[in-house]
């Protein structure tokens, strides 16, 4: 995508309930704002089930349908969202830069709102291989696996929708399952009727092995049999749901405190100007989608009084 005029106001990462709430703010104060959002359907409100506890809502509303509501709500006072998974991002300058697959987007200020669905390493092989044929992002590496065999570990949502993209590149997708997925999850049926994906059911990765060129194999264990069985592969996508913060992308340039959380100030401004972090991203004890949605409003309002002051600072761009 050419991009280099993609500048915001506001740049936020995460389209949850926490980033929603910062847009809809942001927007309605006219801040030209961008919502970064890996996938809609994966974050810890996209998949609750029922949610009975958020003010106004009636019992049968599920997370994404609450969630699309706020997303809706966001866009329509002119919030931009971008369906896309950040991997970098750099704040030491005024203006922060935010590296994506679908190019580089600036901005005055950003917003940190990646929940905290992040995964620790389970596997043996995991850590070592990371970068070097492990992947937990398909639309970032896929392309690096054309014609070639890989494995996708995991039924979650997030799975299914990574092997998706998996097919457009690789000669096999194995789709690796020790449990049946769920019968709500989308693009099943697709994967199933995808001629070069091979599904192993009731099956689990017990490891990934490799040499100094990266992956070059996993280790299968299938239940049933508990025979164990030898792949060979270059790429491998792990998807499993975990909870803690996820601030891989941040490379170390905020504080976090001992929990893994982003520490912030009582505005939710981290300890960088101009770089907010809102939601489970903080890992406070209280993980509730009505306190995400309460961060996203104060950081809202913190960053239109920041820009304010801050309105003789010379732009290099003007918005359309
Ligand atoms: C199973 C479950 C049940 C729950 N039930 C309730 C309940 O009944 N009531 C209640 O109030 N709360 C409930 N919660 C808690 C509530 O869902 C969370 O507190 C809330 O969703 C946090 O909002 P968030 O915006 O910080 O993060 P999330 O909702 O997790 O959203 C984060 C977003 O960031 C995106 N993202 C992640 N990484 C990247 C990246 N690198 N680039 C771009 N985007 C990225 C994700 O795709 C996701 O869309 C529940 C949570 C879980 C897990």
């Amino acid at each position: 995508m050419e991009n280099e005029n993609l500048h915001y106001d506001v740049v936020i990462i995460g389209g949850g309930p926490a980033g929603c709430s910062c847009a809809l703010y942001t927007s309605r104060s006219s801040l030209k704002t961008c919502i970064l959002d890996k996938n809609p359907a994966v974050g810890a409100l996209a998949i609750t089930h029922k949610i009975a506890n958020y003010p106004g809502v009636s019992r049968e509303t599920s997370g994404a349908d609450l969630l699309q509501l706020m997303r809706d709500q966001a866009i329509s006072y002119g919030t931009e969202y971008v369906q896309t998974q950040v991997y970098g991002v750099e704040t030491n300058e005024d203006i922060k830069t935010v590296y994506t697959p679908e190019g580089t987007f600036k901005a005055r200020t950003l917003v940190l709102a990646t929940g905290a669905m992040g995964r620790t390493s389970t596997l043996p092989g995991e850590d070592e291989y990371l970068g070097r044929g492990v992947s937990y992002c398909a639309t970032c590496d896929g392309a690096f696996y054309k014609n070639q065999e890989v494995v996708v570990y995991g039924s979650n949502q997030e799975a299914i929708d990574e092997a998706l993209v998996l097919t457009k590149f690789a000669s096999c997708v194995h789709w690796i399952t020790n449990k049946k997925p769920g019968t709500s999850l989308n693009g099943v049926d697709i994967l199933h009727s995808a001629e070069n994906v091979r599904q192993w059911e009731r099956t689990s990765v017990v490891a990934i092995q490799g040499n100094d060129e990266g992956v070059n194999s996993v280790e299968l264990k299938q239940k049933s049999s508990g025979e164990t069985i030898s792949l060979n592969t270059t790429g491998v996508f792990v998807y499993s749901t975990g909870n803690l913060p996820i601030t891989d992308f941040l490379h170390g340039q905020v504080t976090l405190n001992a929990e893994g959380g982003v520490c912030v100030d009582e505005n939710m401004m981290t300890e960088i100007s101009g770089v907010w972090a809102i939601g489970d991203i903080r890992n406070t004890p209280f993980k509730q989608a009505v306190v995400a949605c309460a961060d996203g409003c104060i950081a809202a309002m913190a960053i239109d009084r920041f820009l304010n002051q801050r309105k003789n600072f010379r732009l290099d761009w003007v918005h359309q």
